[in-house]
C-alpha cells in the first residue's frame, strides 16, 4: 500500500509526523491533496487537553482548501483536478438526524465531526472525503486558497454561533472571545443586523480584527468582572443575545447574568475539560426567566460552504485579517499547530500553503 506523510497526534500531549498509507476511496468518497491548512484551537483541545482522550496515530486537522485527486465511481459533480473548499463537518447526509436539519448528529451525537475525530484529519498528503457531492464545493474563481481554509470552520463556527443566537435587526450582542471563531461570530453578527456588539478579548491584534468586524464596544476580560463592565457600558440593561467562543464554564454563568429575559446564550466553544455547568438560579429567573442556552456543531456540507462562499466573493466578508502567520512547507504544519497551542499575542490564525 502506498504510504504518505502527515502530522498526527502520537498520544496524550504528543505530537510528529508520521508515516500512514494512503486513504482508500469508497464509492461515494473523494481522495483530496490538501493545498493550504490550517490548525485549529480544536487540535489543541484533542491532543493537549485529552478533550477525546488518547488517540495514538491519529492524523490530525480539519481545516484545509484541496485539489481532488480521486473520486469514486459514483461521484458526480467532482473530478480529479478541482480545487475544492473541504468543511471541517462531513456528514452521512442519509441520516435521519441529518433529515431531521441536525446533520453534525448523523447516527449519533457529534458524527458529522469526522476528520481527527473518528477517523484521520487532513494534515496529510492525502485525506478521506465523505459523501464527496454533499460535502465538497468548488473553490469559486479568484478565491485564494488561503481564503478558502477559513470556510472549513472559522466562518461556519462563528456564524453558527449568531444563528443559533438568533440575532436581529438592531439587537445588543456579547461576543465573549475574540479569538478566529469569535471574530467570525462578530462578523456574522453584525450581518445579521445587530445593532451594538460587545467584543470581550484581550490581544491587541484580535481587539483590531474585531473593530474591523463591526465591534462597536471592546471590553478587556482581564479589567475586572466581564458582567459588570458589560452591563456599566450598555447603561445598566442587560444584552440581547450572548455568543459564547472562548474562556471557560465559568462564561455559561457570566452568559446569563448579562442576557435579559427571553435571551438567548450561544454556545461555539469547544468544552475540552471540567464536568458540569452551573447556571445561576436567581439570574435564569428562578428557572422561569425564558433564557435559553444553547450550544452547536458548525454544520457542514456542501450547500453551507457555497453560501458562505458567496459572502466572499462578492464583498461581505473579507477573512483575510483573520490569517496572521503564513507557512510554506507541508512540515511546518507542526510549528503552525504549537503555534495555534501557544497563542503568542500577534497570533490569530495560521495558514501552510503547500499548493
Ligand atoms: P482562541 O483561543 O484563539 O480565542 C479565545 C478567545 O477567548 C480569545 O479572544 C481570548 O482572549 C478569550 N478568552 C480567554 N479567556 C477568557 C475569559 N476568561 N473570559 C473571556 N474571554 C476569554 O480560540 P478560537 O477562536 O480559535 O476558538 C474558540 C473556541 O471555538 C475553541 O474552544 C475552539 O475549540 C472552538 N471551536 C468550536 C467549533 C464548533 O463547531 N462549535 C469549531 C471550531 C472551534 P485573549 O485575547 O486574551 O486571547
Ligand atoms: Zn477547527
Amino acid at each position: 500500500m502506498a504510504k504518505m506523510k502527515a502530522m498526527a497526534m502520537l498520544g496524550l500531549d504528543k505530537i510528529g509526523m508520521i508515516e500512514k498509507e494512503v486513504p482508500v476511496c469508497g464509492p461515494m468518497d473523494a481522495i483530496c491533496r490538501p493545498l493550504a491548512m490550517s490548525p485549529c484551537t480544536s487540535d489543541v483541545h484533542t491532543v493537549w487537553e485529552h478533550a477525546l482522550g488518547d488517540r495514538q496515530n491519529l492524523i490530525l486537522g480539519h481545516e484545509a482548501s484541496a485539489e481532488v485527486v480521486e473520486v469514486g465511481s459514483l461521484v458526480k459533480d467532482f473530478k480529479p483536478g478541482d480545487k475544492v473548499i473541504v468543511p471541517a463537518i462531513t456528514p452521512d447526509w442519509e441520516a435521519v438526524e441529518s433529515q431531521m436539519d441536525l446533520s453534525q448528529h448523523c447516527y449519533g451525537m457529534l458524527n458529522g465531526w469526522k476528520f481527527s475525530n473518528i477517523k484521520d484529519g487532513v494534515f496529510g498528503e492525502f485525506f478521506h472525503v465523505n459523501q464527496a457531492d454533499g460535502n465538497l464545493a468548488h473553490l469559486p474563481a479568484g478565491m485564494d486558497i488561503e481564503d478558502a481554509v477559513m470556510l472549513s470552520d472559522m466562518v461556519p463556527t462563528g456564524f453558527h454561533g449568531a444563528n443559533l443566537a438568533e440575532v436581529a435587526y438592531g439587537e445588543t450582542v456579547a461576543v465573549i472571545g475574540i479569538g478566529p471563531v469569535g471574530l467570525m461570530a462578530v462578523a456574522g453578527s453584525v450581518l445579521r443586523g445587530a445593532g451594538r456588539v460587545f467584543a470581550v478579548g484581550s490581544r491587541p491584534n484580535c481587539v483590531e480584527a474585531a473593530k474591523f468586524y463591526g465591534a462597536t464596544d471592546i471590553i478587556n476580560y482581564k479589567n475586572g468582572d466581564i458582567v459588570e463592565q458589560i452591563l456599566a457600558a450598555n447603561g445598566g440593561k442587560p444584552v440581547d443575545k450572548v455568543i459564547l467562543a472562548g474562556g471557560g464554564l465559568e462564561t455559561f454563568e457570566q452568559g446569563v447574568k448579562m442576557v435579559r429575559p427571553g435571551g438567548i446564550v450561544s454556545n461555539i466553544n469547544y468544552l475540552g475539560t471540567g464536568d458540569y455547568i452551573k447556571i445561576p438560579r436567581v439570574e435564569w429567573g428562578l428557572g422561569m426567566g425564558h433564557i435559553r442556552i444553547i450550544g452547536g456543531l458548525m454544520p457542514g456540507g456542501r450547500k453551507n460552504m457555497e453560501y458562505l462562499a458567496r459572502l466572499m466573493t462578492y464583498g461581505r466578508l473579507d477573512v483575510k485579517p483573520l490569517l496572521t502567520h503564513r507557512f510554506e512547507n507541508f512540515e511546518d504544519i507542526e510549528p503552525a499547530l504549537l503555534l495555534m497551542k501557544d497563542k503568542p499575542a500577534d497570533l490569530i490564525k495560521p495558514v501552510v500553503r503547500v499548493g
